[in-house]
């Protein structure tokens, strides 16, 4: 289903799409009283901005040098073309040791390359170790959202999910005792798992360490419990140096959920002793967004999805509308870069406001970008040939001022005298919306009657 489609569906339970929207805004408003208390928020944005920048334009090095330095401290980096190689290098590190089960920490690299299933096919068991993932992985579901992976679902359809996978008490929707269950389900995992692998949030070129946040410390429960720790990272993880870390922790939990700083900011630079770490480095089309100047800033994303929780289209949407790994409007960027025809409908999920742009801690030119793709789209033809000829009937009417003016003319009267015409479920404004009564006369003509002879 494309996005208006699958919104569509999302919208026929308004009573959820409501507290969707709500709760999304609520956590939006966390973010800017967070914001608000650093007199220097701007500074930090600018700054962090610029060190992205700098990054971008200095990947291969900083690249390289994280690779020696890691490989340095003991860990064995792998580097990943694209999905299929990422999942085919994760499976291999698995087979080598014999272990067919293994705990995951939240990572939407592994979402984007559908590890999951491509470990299930070949006999490994993964379990997301994050709550929200869990959830949603028990319902056969994905992320909706890539912070808060099930925000599309209340405690009670909770409650139905741990009932009927994990023996809870029916139509006990406490989140405490749901929680709790919760606890001890995946404990017990933690303890047997011999495998954990997590995502990177940040990796440092000049010391070839990476931090992983977590508000739920499972990223390190896992880390520290298992003989293997697989990290996997989409290349544009890198930042420059350890000290840069100061400004991007600070800028990626108040801009994802509000909160000063990330419950465990977990910093790994080498295996324990006995452990075997491994870094795999994934491509899988950024360097391609590298080469699109319109588009490369968006690889400064440090997924935070507050562009999200403040998109009015994502809020009134829900995030699987997006038929993509990330969801929203950065989503909506990355995604027609892997593939143009497939997520042909992203760009034009947006009302262009530019609230995403505004809170993005990096300053990403988001709403910029989705326009740019619109244009991009349009002429690659893969607009549907309903837009494509809408719109050069526009591009007609709008040259051609006799054709413009009796078209509003002959537009107003079928309006007022069969409005059946215009409003009906064709037309897809009037589904959601009121429409305006006819004007007697259009603008012009008020003009020439009002102005025109004073
Ligand atoms: S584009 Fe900006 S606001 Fe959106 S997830 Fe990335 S960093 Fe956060």
């Amino acid at each position: 289903m494309e996005h208006a489609e699958a919104a569509a569906v999302f919208n026929r339970d308004s009573e959820r799409t409501t507290w969707h929207d709500e709760t999304l805004w609520w956590v939006r408003q966390k973010r800017d009283k967070a914001a608000h208390q650093i007199p220097a928020w701007e500074q930090l944005r600018e700054t962090a901005s610029a060190i992205k920048q700098n990054v971008l334009s200095n990947l291969h090095d900083y690249l390289v040098s994280f690779e020696y330095q890691a490989t340095r401290n003991g860990v064995k980096i792998h580097w990943a073309a694209d999905a299929g190689e990422h999942n085919r290098i994760v499976l291999s590190i698995l087979q080598e040791n014999g272990i067919t089960a293994l705990s995951k920490s939240k990572s939407m690299l592994t979402e984007e390359c559908h590890m999951n299933e491509f470990l299930g096919r070949n006999g490994i068991d993964v379990i997301d170790t994050d709550l929200g993932e869990r959830i949603v992985q028990l319902r056969k579901e994905p992320p909706s959202h890539i912070v808060m992976p099930a925000i599309h679902l209340k405690k009670e359809d909770v409650s139905d999910t741990f009932h009927n996978h994990l023996g809870t008490e029916k139509g006990n929707n406490d989140p405490q005792y749901l929680t709790e269950v919760a606890r001890h389900h995946l404990r017990e995992k933690f303890l047997e798992r011999k495998l954990a692998l997590t995502g990177v949030n940040f990796a440092v070129a000049e010391t070839g360490e990476f931090v992983v946040c977590t508000n739920e410390g499972n990223a390190d429960m896992g880390a520290h419990l298992a003989d293997v720790h697989i990290a996997c990272m989409g290349l544009e993880k890198m930042i420059p140096k350890r000290e840069h870390l100061g400004v991007f922790l600070r800028l990626l939990a108040r801009s994802a959920t509000g909160q000063p700083i990330t419950t465990y900011s977990s910093h790994f630079r080498k295996p324990r002793p006995g452990q075997q770490m491994h870094i795999v480095i994934v491509d899988n089309g950024r360097s391609t967004q590298l080469g699109r100047s319109d588009f490369r800033n968006s690889l400064k994303c440090i997924r935070c999805a507050a562009c999200m929780n403040t998109c009015p289209v994502y809020r009134r949407s829900g995030g699987h509308s997006y038929h993509n790994a990330v969801a929203g409007p950065i989503g909506s960027i990355l995604a027609p870069n892997l593939d143009m025809e497939k997520f042909a409908d992203l760009p034009f999920a947006s009302t262009l406001c530019g609230s995403c742009s505004n809170v993005c801690p990096v300053k990403i030119d988001i709403h910029d970008q989705l326009y740019k793709w619109r244009q991009v789209l349009v002429k690659s033809g893969h607009a549907p040939a309903a837009k494509k000829i809408g719109m050069k009937a526009m591009s007609f009417t709008f040259s051609h001022p006799a054709v413009y003016r009796s078209g509003g003319s002959i537009g107003r009267k079928l309006m007022k005298a069969l409005p059946f015409v215009v409003n009906n479920g064709l037309n897809p404004w009037f589904k959601q919306r009121e429409m305006p009564e006819p004007p007697e006369e259009s603008f012009r003509e008020w003009y020439i009657r009002n102005r025109k002879k004073k």
